[in-house]
């Protein structure tokens, strides 16, 4: 294997289903917002603000570490502010030769200044598309489709999943659930997903990430999730290379893990990259996709989640362009349209690199 560089790996297209829209601001962008509507802030250098934040988010503090998020959900409960952080995410994956995203946000958690729910999906979305625009203008092509999650400790995800088919033309793509895994099984929320399958429509949950199978056994087997948030601890069902029945499940039905390693190294779901069960899952052949989860508390991009794995675990181009394709065979939109961007951007660009 030839060793790759960082900056072929931001050229190279790249594929992104778990990202947080409140977990990818800019720093600089938190300071201007902040002072706009007057929230206090630890830092108000912009550099020392990215300090700050990766450092709460390592500390191994839950409490430092959802402190991190009352901060930049703070400075989204505007649509300017909404506007503006989805805009700067699309720009900022398309830099990073991001070509298709999956956003997610919950919207119930931008209503304190007045917004109504919809207000809030149209003020991310117009976002999104000007932000689209104008990467395309500087002639990169990215595709935004959003995920509106309901947040697991709270009764809404009902209330979220009709919001999520109401506007499933106008950018929505699928739903999820996130917040504290234990104590809140996602069948808490069956009607919420049970309402999702009579509509055709797609959703994933955040599970196995801190807690373990049952969490994902519930997931899939009585929720009917498409894909698994983590799911990284469906290593838990697999010994000395042996899979057990949920592991098998999910290996078989192709059901596509969200994995993403430097999230996991900073909340203890794995001790380092190189100790992370992506190795192992790959190697197993189980639909493994990377992913960012928050890029600004991880201090972290698609590119250098690519590049650490390269590291840690010798992968070489068509390691990473596996991945890629992994992602845009999971995305939740039309079979076609993923197919489009697999045969027409991905596989040519990585040709070039495979030489
Ligand atoms: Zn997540």
């Amino acid at each position: 294997m030839t060793a790759i560089s960082y900056d072929d790996i931001v050229k190279a297209p790249k594929a992104l289903l778990h990202d947080h829209l409140d977990g990818g601001l800019r720093p600089a962008t938190i300071v201007e917002l902040a002072d706009a509507v007057g929230h206090q802030l630890p830092e108000t250098d912009p550099a020392r603000l990215g300090e700050w934040f990766v450092a709460a988010a390592d500390s191994g503090s839950l409490e430092r570490y959802l402190e991190t998020f009352a901060h930049t959900v703070a400075v989204m409960q505007t649509e300017e502010g909404l506007h503006r952080v989805a805009k700067e995410c699309a720009l900022d994956l398309a830099a990073d030769g991001v070509v298709y995203a999956e956003i997610r946000y919950a919207p119930e958690q931008h209503l304190e200044s007045g917004l109504t729910l919809d207000q809030v999906v149209d003020a991310v979305h117009a976002g999104f598309q000007e932000g689209t625009a104008e990467a395309a203008a500087q002639g990169r092509r990215i595709r935004v489709g959003t995920l509106l999650t309901a947040m697991r400790h709270a009764a809404r995800s009902q209330e979220i999943a009709e919001l999520a088919v109401r506007y499933r033309d106008q950018g929505v793509v699928g739903f999820d659930i996130a917040g504290a895994e234990a104590g809140f099984p996602p069948t808490r929320h069956l009607d919420a997903f049970e309402y999702l399958q009579r509509e055709n429509f797609h959703f994933t949950i955040h599970a196995g990430e801190a807690f373990g199978l049952p969490s994902i056994w519930q997931a899939i087997q009585w929720c009917g999730a498409d894909r698994l948030g983590h799911g990284v601890r469906i290593v838990d069902d697999i010994t000395a290379g042996k899979l057990g029945r949920l592991a098998s499940y999910v290996r078989d039905k192709r059901i596509p893990l969200e994995l993403c390693p430097s999230s996991n190294v900073q909340t203890g779901a794995a001790a380092s990259i190189a100790e992370h069960p992506i190795g192992l899952l790959k190697d197993l052949r189980f639909r493994v996709t990377v992913n960012t989860d928050n890029r600004l508390m991880s201090g972290t991009s698609m590119s250098k989640e690519m590049a650490l794995l390269s590291e840690a675990f010798g992968w070489g181009w068509s390691e990473l362009q596996w991945l890629t394709i992994n992602a845009m065979k999971s995305a939740f939109i039309p079979y076609d349209e993923r197919l489009a961007i697999i045969n027409d951007e991905i596989k040519p660009a990585y040709a070039k690199l495979l030489g």
